[in-house]
């Protein structure tokens, strides 16, 4: 029999209204990914995954919540660590047509995590959002500290027109698709 598998699953952020809740454009990133989270998780767990949600909603500054974020984390043995996050930096306001995307960040483009984020992007852009790929970084907190392999998702852009209409229209759809790649990259 093959062994039930595992994630961590966490909004990048303190809630809105606190200090360190992510960025704040047409959408607030802290609220979206709150709610993706959720969505994500029930879909992961209708498929039979143990999902654990790691969002920190008590962090007294953002270094403070990314360390019992991980703290959270690595109290568990998961398969794979999901940070959900939202992009800025488009300003964007009255949308000129074009997406700005989502991109996925990991410390090494390798394994699962190539898999997961290269999926997540793909499925994505089937809903319409620009495809910005996989991105490696070592200068990321949450990824250099996970036990597991570990995943950053810029879902969207909260400063963009276009994404902030086609993110409000499909976000059932994009927990969906998020939820599909992740169980895919577990059963592959
Ligand atoms: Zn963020």
């Amino acid at each position: 029999m093959e062994k039930n598998k595992a994630v961590n699953i966490h909004a990048g952020h303190n809630p809105d209204g606190k200090t360190a809740c992510g960025a704040v454009g047409l959408i607030k990133e802290s609220t979206e990914a709150r709610y993706l989270v959720k969505k994500i998780k029930e879909r992961l767990e209708d498929a039979g995954i143990t999902v654990h949600n790691c969002t920190v909603n008590n962090g007294t500054s953002q270094s403070d919540v990314l360390q019992k974020i991980v703290a959270k984390c690595n109290q568990h043995k998961v398969d794979l660590d999901i940070s959900i996050h939202f992009n800025s930096g488009r300003a964007d306001k009255k949308g000129d047509g074009k997406t700005g995307g989502t991109e996925v960040w990991m410390r090494m483009a390798d394994g699962i995590k190539k898999k997961a984020g290269t999926k997540i992007c793909s499925k994505l852009e089937k809903l319409g959002f620009t495809n910005r790929g996989i991105k490696e970084t070592k200068g990321l907190y949450f990824l250099n500290h996970t036990a597991a392999p570990a995943i950053l998702v810029e879902t969207c852009f909260v400063d963009d027109k276009d994404d902030v209409k086609l993110y409000n229209k499909e976000k059932d759809k994009i927990a969906k698709a998020v939820a599909e790649a992740i169980i895919k990259v577990l059963n592959d």
